[in-house]
């Protein structure tokens, strides 16, 4: 989508950090990180949030967290990490395009 922030990450014409990929998913650091190494899990294909991605995008989200999680933890020297998601403008969303927040956790912290 044209005007979308995310589609425009995606697309490479706005700057991130990406730190994993898969063929539906693309993963960045977030600009305003909770914790060091804060990543959002994005569907390369724009819905404005998860009730409108396909089951396929939907699952692909999770399967991401799945293979790249692992790494991530590894590479920060975190210890754990919680997911959110804010669905909708009343829950805190504010990119429309779905996204997955992936917020590491260290130990001590
Ligand atoms: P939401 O409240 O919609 O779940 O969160 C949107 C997230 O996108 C926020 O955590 C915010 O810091 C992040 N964000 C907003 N603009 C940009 C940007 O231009 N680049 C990156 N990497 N993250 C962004
Ligand atoms: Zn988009």
């Amino acid at each position: 989508m044209s005007d979308c922030l995310f589609c425009k990450i995606i697309a490479g014409e706005i700057p991130s950090h990406k730190v994993y990929e898969d063929d539906r998913v693309l993963v960045f650091l977030d600009i305003g990180p909770v914790s060091r190494g804060h990543a959002l899990f994005v569907p390369k294909v724009h819905g404005s949030d998860l009730g409108t991605a396909t089951k396929e995008d939907a699952c692909a989200l999770i399967g991401a967290v799945y293979m790249a999680a692992p790494k991530l933890l590894e590479r920060l020297g975190a210890s754990g990490y919680n997911l959110g998601m804010n669905h909708g403008a009343d829950a805190g969303q504010i990119v429309f395009h779905t996204h997955l927040h992936f917020m590491p956790r260290y130990a001590g912290e």
